[in-house]
């Protein structure tokens, strides 16, 4: 019997490779080229009016918060208020730049809740960075309103959010944040293999970032010499990193990208099929997503009171289900930021990812339901 994995990446093979072919073929496989009409097309397709490409989203959080931090006079310590349910590179991303995360609570959506963040606020806090959880966009508005309240930078880590909109508006979310950062690893909504991009509202700082992620490398001083002989010289103003995309990466997404709408309807088709059969179904707790948005569904996930022995359970019928994630207080470089996490830290040990991909059929879906349907009603809390 062939196993289900939580996430298996769809890859239309001819296509990307054609668009790999013409970069060996024209002999040009880094920054340019297919990086410039990768970021033309995700302007294009989100409506963002700055993006630039990177290596990867963690690459992008991080120059988030050192450019904010450089043209704000952030001092080291000042506060950002985060979720400890995510990814690690959102609070390793602080850290980078030596400022100190300050976990708020999430709700049952798994999203930062408003009032949580209001009461972490202090004379230290700078900015707030919200995690739109697998595709989700839940109280992202009201926690938008609180930054402008207070007068704080929102950083939205978008890493499973490509594609998702408003339902009323039918734009992008993060249009109306300082910074959006996308993923584009193999495993999210949009696969390029490794890739992220970095969508700021100021034109001032998408420059910064293109010059930052080319090891502060500015090449504008010395545009004004159109002449041939001064094309390779360059200044060096800023200590910058070595966090730009490639034109084989490029490649990669810009069929990712044409088909994303469509890969996200298929997604969104089987997290109803999930839902009308786990929703009302004793011992578990679906997780839904708000139903003002049409959500990327980069995750479906459940929570349930025998998450362990499910996942166990499970993998004897090889379906792989994902945890998303561990309260990352448990860890012990973010032990000392511990602070009342209750919601976070219940749902930490409670969380499942069910299989979410463009491989599955319906009849997988079928199955996995099954299995865990018999699971829940043979191993009750
Ligand atoms: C995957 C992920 C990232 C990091 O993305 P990379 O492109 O792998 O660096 C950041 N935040 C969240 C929530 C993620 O899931």
């Amino acid at each position: 019997m062939s196993s289900i994995q939580v996430f298996k990446p769809f890859y239309r093979t001819e296509e990307v490779l054609s668009e790999i072919r013409q970069c060996l073929e024209k002999s040009w496989t880094g920054i340019g080229y297919k990086t410039i009409e990768f970021e033309e097309s995700w302007k294009e397709y989100s409506g963002f009016k700055y993006c630039h490409f990177l290596n990867s989203a963690t690459s992008g959080l991080h120059l988030a918060f050192k450019i904010f931090k450089d043209a704000y006079g952030w001092k080291d310590d000042d506060q950002v208020i985060t979720t400890s349910l995510t990814f690690v590179s959102t609070n390793h991303a602080i850290l980078y730049e030596k400022l100190c995360p300050v976990f708020a609570d999430v709700d049952s959506s798994l999203c930062l809740d408003p009032k949580s963040v209001e009461r972490m606020i202090t004379e230290k806090t700078k900015a707030v960075i919200y995690v739109g959880i697998g595709g989700n966009a839940a109280n992202y508005d009201q926690i938008k309103q609180i930054c402008e309240r207070y007068n704080l930078i929102l950083i939205l880590d978008a890493a499973h959010m490509s594609g998702t909109r408003s339902r009323i508006t039918g734009e992008h979310i993060g249009l109306d944040s300082d910074c959006t950062v996308f993923s584009y690893q193999a495993v999210k909504n949009c696969p390029i293999s490794d890739a992220g991009s970095i969508c700021f509202k100021d034109e001032s700082f998408d420059k910064a970032a293109r010059s930052l992620s080319w090891l502060g490398i500015d090449k504008s001083t010395y545009s004004r010499f159109s002449d041939q002989s001064y094309k390779w010289r360059y200044n060096v103003e800023n200590l910058g990193y070595k966090y730009h995309g490639n034109s084989i990466m490029a490649a990669i997404g810009l069929v990712s990208l044409k088909y994303l709408e469509a890969d996200n309807a298929r997604r969104r088709e089987i997290a109803a099929m999930y839902s009308d059969s786990l929703s009302n179904f004793k011992g578990i707790e679906v997780i839904s997503h708000d139903p003002n948005i049409v959500s990327s569904r980069h995750l479906f996930q459940i929570a349930v009171e025998n998450r362990d022995s499910l996942i166990e359970n499970l993998t004897t019928n090889s379906i792989y289900c994902g945890v998303h994630y561990i309260d990352n207080t448990s860890y012990p470089l973010y032990k000392h930021f511990n602070s009342d996490l209750n919601v976070s830290k219940y749902y930490s040990d409670r969380l499942l990812s069910l299989p979410l991909h463009l491989h599955l059929s319906d009849s997988d879906v079928k199955k996995i339901v099954q299995s865990i349907q018999s699971a829940v009603v043979n191993n009750p809390v």
